[in-house]
């Protein structure tokens, strides 16, 4: 795996939101409630998998819908800024591609991160949040950089950029549906090491006992989150990045990060792993 480190420009947004995280909001943000009278412009429709807190997961009651997380939040202050509403379509991760392709949603917002080969398939907007892979281990684990998992239990989420860097690395691993399953995996000791987003794993290790966080930053490179749409829907894809640019600048997108990141989220089973 290359060693890219252009984490800064964009870093931003994260680093802000998880150096805030100890400031204390409680909960994540109200939204106003004028969507409706203001949408002249009709609906977008935003693809995501709601398995991955604290981006995107299902609760009681969420901003979009039953539908809660940073990215919901984003999509629904997307929406608005153009005069629009959104809507939310769950489904499968490994789907969401397929589903912008084929015109079943209108753009895919999921903690997805910008990949050369992803841009081959889809555009993708500006950054709107830096990431990277971290590995959780149990507390006891004597893993303490990426080459320790040589001849370990390795566990990913299927189709995640995870399981392509543990490729890149070279190491057998066992891929599951969902973040929740691998996390199961490794409080029942079945596997040693998850290799997963960094903010979704500080989400697991916060909500489950006995979890650590390992981070090797010379093996797994920066990652940035970006909302895609179909090949050469520009119109829609300068809206989405006007309302990312404005977001990250006047401190929307940290302050929704923080809020999401500090919350205590009540998961709820999705309807996507339901359809299984
Ligand atoms: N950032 C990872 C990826 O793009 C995981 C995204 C997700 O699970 N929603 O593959």
């Amino acid at each position: 795996m290359k060693l890219v480190k252009k984490m800064a420009a964009l870093g931003l947004a994260a680093v802000m939101a998880l150096s805030m995280v100890a400031c204390g909001s409680s909960k994540p943000a109200e939204t106003t409630e004028s969507a409706a009278e203001e949408n002249a412009g009709g609906t977008i429709i935003f693809g995501t998998n709601a398995e991955f807190p604290p981006f995107e997961y299902v609760t009681g009651t969420g901003v979009i819908g039953e539908f809660d997380g940073i990215d919901m939040a984003i999509a629904k202050q997307i929406a608005e800024s153009n005069g629009k509403t959104a809507a939310i379509n769950n489904m499968e991760f490994d789907s969401l591609l397929l589903a912008l392709q084929n015109g079943q949603v209108d753009a895919v917002i999921a903690g997805m991160t910008i990949t050369d080969e992803r841009k081959e398939a889809v555009d993708f907007s500006v950054p709107y949040y830096a990431a990277t892979q971290v590995m959780i281990v149990r507390e006891d684990s004597d893993i303490q950089k990426a080459s320790d998992m040589q001849g370990k239990k390795i566990v990913v989420v299927q189709g995640y950029t995870g399981e392509t860097c543990v490729q890149d690395l070279g190491y057998e691993y066992e891929a599951f549906k969902k973040g929740s399953e691998t996390i199961l995996e490794l409080t029942n000791k079945k596997c040693d090491v998850v290799v997963i987003d960094s903010a979704t794993a500080e989400k697991y290790v916060a909500d489950n006992e006995g979890l650590k966080i390992v981070e090797d930053t010379d093996a797994f490179e920066a990652e940035e989150y970006g909302i895609a749409v179909k090949k050469g829907n520009t119109e829609l894809l300068n809206e989405i990045n006007e309302s990312i640019n404005k977001m990250l600048s006047d401190g929307t997108i940290s302050s929704i990060s923080a809020q999401y990141l500090d919350a205590d989220i009540e998961e709820e089973e999705g309807s996507a792993s339901d359809a299984e």
